[in-house]
């Protein structure tokens, strides 16, 4: 993999980061001071594994993918761990809803999507933890939690955080103890102290996933596994915390509670939140039933396509995935391949690393993603230098050593937002398939294209300009559009 050429610690500039904590972007400085490759801690919270997942994982999965490429570009030694919350009220719902077996169910749904997401060339974790190997070191932070005072069991054999005793509560969504009291149901709850405690250890005999306490027979609260899981794999402080924007709260805000509880200092540094995934204009939810599963997505519209729209919106931003978000971004990419496939032999070569072209491109990267990782920007700069490619090698008449380097840099850096790994066979495969569900078309193939694109060459050398105007048409019926150059034909998304 490319990297920038400076250390972190060493380069004029440094990445910043819109930290949901204060509201505003801030200067990275990993906690790790090692001049060198310093490391960094970063925990995304993952699956819930009660069905198959769907596009709102994946886009989690690519977005935090691309920041952590990033990182590592930048030299930047990513410890990077996910959970698996594979003890929760949904998969006991499940359980005795459908009398599954739900060690069995969470693992099926668990393998099924990083099998997935890996098709979409996402980096293996580094280390994936499971609830339901953690519940004795669950148990011990609660212990001293209730030893610390900020929890209490009650008679039923629960234990509850007791939200009073945290006078931060409400820092990270920006709300006080005052204010969300007021929005709460005072719902009649002889157990708790206040109606925003939050349950630590839920008494619970129901399900095979129940385990002894020194409170009773139960199963851990949802947020307390966070802060547990984080506490065994990276410590009491980490770097980067990241999530969807929808569990910023409570989720969020009661695991910063939980954990600084725990150990008297700060948590996570910078806490990011990834936009909201919509469909067709609508936010995807159960209550409109239009969840679209991940394979479904990736049948439809392809890997490295969904990849590369997904990279043109900022990580922050929500995303409407529509067909017509497809057809407007599909040209570009077919751009980017058509390049590729022209110079074959393309590496980065470390002895033109000082190329003016190179340095200019990695330079204009560089700015956007270190900017709160603007990958949209960064794609931009990355057009233009394959503007510039194209105009060299049509001048050039065929790729030089300079070209294939330029070629190369220009891969590499696509890596890095999580593109350029399939080949144009694949990407005008997967292009003509989702403009002909546009259309309502049969697909047709690229071999098909190529087969009336010389048919027509054909009929133009014969004058036979009927023919040839036929094609046209034909081909503008299947969604593609003929572009005639001294060069020859070649072909576009219409
Ligand atoms: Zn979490």
């Amino acid at each position: 993999m490319l990297r920038s050429q400076n250390e972190y610690r060493a380069s004029a500039r440094k990445i910043t980061i819109y930290n949901t904590l204060g509201g505003e972007k801030r200067v990275f400085e990993p906690i790790d001071k090692s001049p060198v490759s310093p490391r960094v801690k970063m925990y995304v919270c993952g699956l819930t594994p009660q069905d198959h997942s769907h596009m709102g994982h994946g886009l989690m999965a690519f977005r935090f993918d691309l920041i952590r490429r990033y990182l590592m570009y930048r030299r930047l030694d990513v410890h990077f761990v996910q959970n698996v919350t594979d003890i929760d009220d949904k998969i006991i719902a499940k359980e005795r809803e459908l009398g599954v077996d739900p060690m069995v169910m969470t693992r099926v749904f668990t393998d099924e999507f990083y099998a997935t997401i890996q098709k979409f060339n996402v980096l293996p974790v580094d280390k994936l933890v499971k609830v339901t190997e953690c519940v004795p070191e669950v148990i011990t932070f609660i212990e001293e939690l209730i030893k610390k005072g900020f929890a209490y069991a009650t008679d039923d054999g629960s234990v509850y955080f007791d939200v009073a005793k945290k006078d931060d509560y409400g820092k990270l969504s920006n709300q006080n103890t005052a204010m969300l009291y007021e929005s709460v149901r005072k719902e009649l709850d002889k157990e708790k102290r206040s109606p925003l405690d939050f349950a630590l250890w839920k008494a619970d005999q129901s399900t095979t996933l129940s385990r002894p306490s020194p409170w009773g027979i139960g199963r851990p609260g949802w947020h307390i596994e966070c802060s547990v899981m984080i506490h065994e794999t990276l410590g009491d402080h980490i770097d980067i915390h990241g999530g969807g924007l929808d569990l910023k709260f409570p989720h969020h805000e009661n695991e910063i509670a939980q954990s600084e509880a725990y150990t008297g200092g700060s948590f996570s540094d910078v806490w990011m939140h990834s936009g909201l995934l919509n469909i067709n204009g609508q936010k995807m939810s159960k209550s409109l039933n239009n969840f679209v599963r991940l394979t479904d997505a990736m049948e439809r519209y392809g890997t490295e396509p969904l990849k590369f729209v997904i990279a043109r919106h900022h990580y922050r931003s929500s995303i409407d995935l529509s067909d017509k978000l497809f057809r407007d971004n599909l040209n570009a990419l077919l751009d980017f391949h058509r390049l590729f496939a022209r110079v074959p032999n393309a590496r980065v070569n470390e002895t033109l690393m000082h190329d003016g072209e190179t340095v200019a491109v990695m330079s204009a990267f560089e700015a956007a993603m270190d900017n709160d990782f603007n990958s949209p920007e960064a794609l931009v700069a990355l057009e233009q230098f394959r503007a510039k490619i194209v105009q060299a090698l049509d001048a050039a008449g065929a790729p030089t050593a300079e070209i294939e380097h330029r070629v190369g840099v220009l891969r590499e850096l696509g890596i890095i937002l999580g593109i350029f790994f399939e080949n144009l066979d694949v990407i005008e495969t997967q292009g003509l398939k989702i403009i002909g569900q546009i259309l309502n078309a049969s697909p047709c193939t690229p071999g098909d294209i190529q087969g009336l694109l010389t048919e027509r060459v054909e009929a133009r050398a014969a004058k036979n300009f009927a023919r040839s105007d036929e094609i046209r048409k034909e081909l503008a019926a299947r969604g593609v559009e003929v572009l005639d150059s001294k060069a020859g034909s070649t072909w576009r998304f219409a």
